[in-house]
């Protein structure tokens, strides 16, 4: 088989149980990746 470039096809968004925001992206090889986005407003660092 050749190389194979992912394509991302993005899946929708979800909420974690701990209420972050998580995006769900696919390929057409089966590949998966959940890319997970901190809305925490927790600037106490
Ligand atoms: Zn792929």
């Amino acid at each position: 088989m050749s190389d194979h470039v992912h394509v991302r096809i993005n899946q929708g968004l979800g909420v974690t149980e701990d209420g972050e925001l998580v995006e769900h992206s696919y390929c057409r090889c089966g590949t998966t990746w959940t890319k997970v986005y901190q809305v925490e407003d927790d600037a106490s660092e």
